[in-house]
């Protein structure tokens, strides 16, 4: 369910391990329309989700915003992974944050509020500074406000839109990292090393993996998250959970079930892709090595279209587009670079950012 670029990037797996595979999504311009059968149909059509599930063996989502009663729908009639409940609690923001408190996994302290009067009694609990986040459908900074001072309240709740919110403490963290975590029908788990993120304006613009002197005892750490999550819903398939690196340790920011943008690096990166293994664990085949060896970066193609062909050029370089219109803020492509080491990585990704932002 979905069909956009992640879709796309699981048709291109899929067809390797000879799956057959059908994609559902509003929009026929879909990415993945290109590789694999599209059904074009609003997610509520439960017409169209009953045509959609007829036949399949097993059902996956690549969208968080699919409404999570369509999936509900799709998987009485289809088993349907990640389990519905891991997409309930992703999609909600105070869900999700319970969750991790639940487990006892770090994550800024939090509130959630209806209304700026809530809001303004919830700082006495984040402090200041403080980010308010839209419960549901933020993504890549969307329906998110910094509040330095009281006096921020009343644009920042106009800003996420006036809809129920969390707040949370603003998180001093050293670096974004994230793990990339997958789990099978059987239990079986497999983790990446941890990838470390940069974002501007809420948006992913490159990755480092593995992520530049991270100890063994980190890593180990955001596996036993990770583990702790997919235990505790029942998971199956790649997780995805964005953390803070602070002085005081990991703290978790958010979970995305399902296959993730900085994963993508793993497709020349690592010994089995986020996408093959994503496939692997949903229909109930043996996970696939998550090791890497050397480094590898990835960088998105945001808004505006490059020069593919110059691109391509460079050494140990793979383009990949999603064939979408350009678009400001738009995620168009990646490219991933491979090298033996980091510093290798490093040289490669600032000359593809700065190629890209000729
Ligand atoms: P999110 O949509 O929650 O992933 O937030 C988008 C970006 O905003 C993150 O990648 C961080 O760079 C920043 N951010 C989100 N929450 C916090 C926080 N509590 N403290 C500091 N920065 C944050």
């Amino acid at each position: 369910m979905g069909a956009g670029q992640l879709g796309q990037m699981l048709a291109l797996a899929g067809s390797r391990l000879g799956c057959q595979m059908r994609f559902i999504s509003p929009d026929p311009e879909a990415p993945a329309g290109r590789f694999a059968e599209l059904i074009v149909a609003d997610y509520e059509n439960e017409e169209a989700l009953t045509h959609f599930a007829e036949g399949l063996d097993v059902v996956t989502y690549e969208f968080e915003s699919i409404p999570s009663s369509s999936v509900s729908f799709v998987a009485e009639r289809v088993p349907t992974y990640p389990p519905p409940l891991a997409l309930e609690t992703a999609q909600d923001r105070a869900r999700e944050k319970e969750c991790f408190e639940r487990l006892g996994i770090p994550t800024a302290p939090f509130a959630s509020v209806e209304s700026m009067t809530q809001l303004r009694s919830a700082l006495d609990k984040t402090g200041l500074p403080a980010v308010l986040k839209s419960r549901r459908l933020g993504y890549d900074g969307k329906g998110q406000a910094v509040l330095r001072s009281r006096d921020d309240i009343g644009i920042a709740y106009v800003k996420v839109g006036a809809v129920p919110a969390i707040v949370e403490s603003f998180v001093k963290f050293t670096r974004e990292l994230s793990i990339i975590a997958v789990r099978s029908r059987t239990g079986e788990m497999a983790f990446y090393p941890l990838v470390e993120n940069h974002h501007t304006d809420g948006i992913l613009r490159f990755s480092l993996a593995p992520a530049p002197g991270v100890s063994s005892g980190t890593q180990s750490k955001a596996e036993e998250y990770a583990t702790k999550v997919m235990n505790e819903l029942g998971y199956v398939g790649v997780l995805a959970i964005e953390l803070f690196e602070t002085a005081d340790g990991l703290v978790a920011n958010e979970m995305a079930p399902r296959v993730h943008n900085t994963g993508h690096w793993t497709i020349e990166g690592a010994d089995t892709s986020q996408f093959e293994n994503h496939l692997r664990a949903i229909v109930g085949l043996p996970l696939g090595s998550a090791e890497m060896s050397g480094a590898a970066g990835m960088v998105n193609v945001i808004g505006i279209e490059p020069d593919v062909r110059r691109l391509r050029e460079v050494d140990n370089v793979h383009v990949h587009m999603y064939g979408k219109s350009p678009a400001p803020k738009r995620k168009l492509g990646h490219i991933t670079v491979t090298a033996d080491d980091l510093d290798g990585v490093r040289s490669k990704v600032a000359q593809l950012r700065h190629a890209l932002s000729k």
